[in-house]
């Protein structure tokens, strides 16, 4: 029997190839914030719903399916290929702008990269420093000898991580390292990967429905450098992530070995390859990943943080309330979707339009803020009800304040000043 977990399942009307009634009745229902599913029409279907991609085959169907079973998705419509962005643009780009807020998708904008870690110039505060718990920063890259992995198959999977392993092979240094496969790790190796916060679980349905599972676990691995601070994973959505990571906080010490490592594993491709372009890679878009979401940078850099009081007083959402106003999320330590208890997971919210080194800014500021209130909460707040019930409204007013910089800076951050501007 499929399990929802790890199989790939349609919606029963798209594998008809037929408008679903079950997308029908989110769009006729109040407050869905689905963007695939804002975005859909049934005249877009019409006109789409016959297509198939050149390279992957990919169908409108298949694109919209995690949406149309999960309507709490938030994204809702995954691509199988490169071309799946153009051919199927009319909904690919409205939902590319909701996500990416105040980035044009029309020619106006192009995506820049700059992984230049001495462009920094905020640092994480000492009390913060004293609050963070690990720095992680992950990008995505996918590579273009192959379709996107919704749309590929068990052997293009395992030949990108014969591909991979052959990369590895040309590592230096402190990141050379080890490459384990999924489908030669014992149940104990995989559990102690999974617990120190290396390895990717599969086991998600959305995932599921976009076709990242498929064939689990053939094709999918782990690469794990000899201190462990720099990793790689192998098909898990994307071709690969590629991850920075260590204790504390020295974000900056995280940066630029992402920056060294992404330099490194584009050397060894191109070495292994003998090709020159070995990227998916798009003027407007960025670098491509098969999420709309991670488009552009592909770049997620994070802090866990231990903020206790603020969690126990105000809870997740006001957190991630307050992150978000200040171009940040909030996440469960686990990873996305986890529980929270005493540490949540700062990063960034904004992937496209903007360059590396600002987004992990974004972090570091909010991460201050943060350590800021959980400060004035622990030091000061619990000694006295009275105090702590003006103390509820200042931080209510502060996370207002933040809320309206976050949307100022969305809208009106002038994105010529951060990325090149080409009149169209
Ligand atoms: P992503 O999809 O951006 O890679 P997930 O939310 O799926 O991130 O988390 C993947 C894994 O990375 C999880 O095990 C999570 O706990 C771990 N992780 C994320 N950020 C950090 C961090 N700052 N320190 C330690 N582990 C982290
Ligand atoms: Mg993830």
């Amino acid at each position: 029997m499929a399990d929802p977990y790890f199989d790939l399942i349609m919606n029963e009307d798209l594998a008809n190839n037929e408008y679903p009634k079950d997308l029908e009745a989110v769009q006729a229902s109040d407050g869905h914030k689905c963007l695939m599913a804002q975005v859909m029409t049934k005249e877009l279907w019409e006109k789409l719903k016959d297509h198939k991609t050149a390279s992957a085959g990919w169908t409108l169907a298949r694109a919209i399916n995690t949406g149309t079973c999960y309507p709490s998705s938030f994204v809702g419509c995954h691509a199988g290929d490169l071309e799946s962005y153009t051919d199927y643009k009319e909904l690919f780009y409205p939902v590319i702008e909701m996500y990416h807020k105040g980035y044009k998708t029309d020619g106006s904008m192009k995506h820049v990269t700059d992984m230049d870690v001495e462009k920094i110039t905020t640092g994480l505060g000492d009390t913060t420093q004293a609050k963070i718990i690990s720095t992680r920063i992950r990008t995505a890259r996918n590579l273009k000898m192959f379709p996107l992995n919704p749309g590929g198959t068990k052997e293009t999977r395992l030949e990108i991580a014969d591909l991979m392993e052959k990369v590895f092979a040309t590592l230096e240094g402190d990141l050379a390292g080890k490459f384990y496969r999924h489908t030669s790790m014992t149940p104990g190796e995989t559990q102690n990967l999974v617990d120190w916060h290396f390895l990717f679980r599969g086991k998600d349905k959305m995932q599921a429905a976009s076709g990242y599972h498929a064939d689990w676990p053939h094709g999918r691995g782990i690469f794990v450098s000899a201190d462990e601070k720099f990793l790689l994973w192998i098909n898990e959505g994307d071709h690969i992530r590629i991850i920075s990571m260590e204790q504390g906080g020295d974000v900056k010490s995280v940066f630029s070995r992402l920056s060294r490592g992404v330099a490194a594993i584009e050397a060894g491709l191109k070495a292994v390859t003998g090709r020159d372009d070995v990227y998916m890679h798009d003027e407007i878009l960025g670098k491509i990943a098969c999420c709309p979401s991670n488009l552009g940078t592909c770049m997620r850099g994070s802090v866990h943080i231990l903020v206790p009081k603020l969690i126990a007083k105000i809870g997740f959402d006001e957190i991630d309330k307050i992150a978000r106003g200040m171009n940040c999320q909030a996440r469960g330590s686990s990873g996305e979707h986890s529980e929270v208890i005493d540490r949540i997971d700062i990063s960034n919210w904004r992937r496209l339009g903007f360059p590396e080194y600002l987004l992990v800014q974004d972090m570091i500021k909010c991460a201050n803020t943060l350590a800021a209130m959980e400060i004035i909460r622990h030091d000061y707040a619990h000694s006295d009800p009275r105090f702590s019930a003006v103390l509820d409204d200042i931080l209510k007013s502060l996370s207002v304040c933040l809320f309206i910089t976050g949307l100022y800076s969305t809208f009106a951050l002038p994105m010529s000043t951060v990325s090149p501007r080409t009149t169209p």
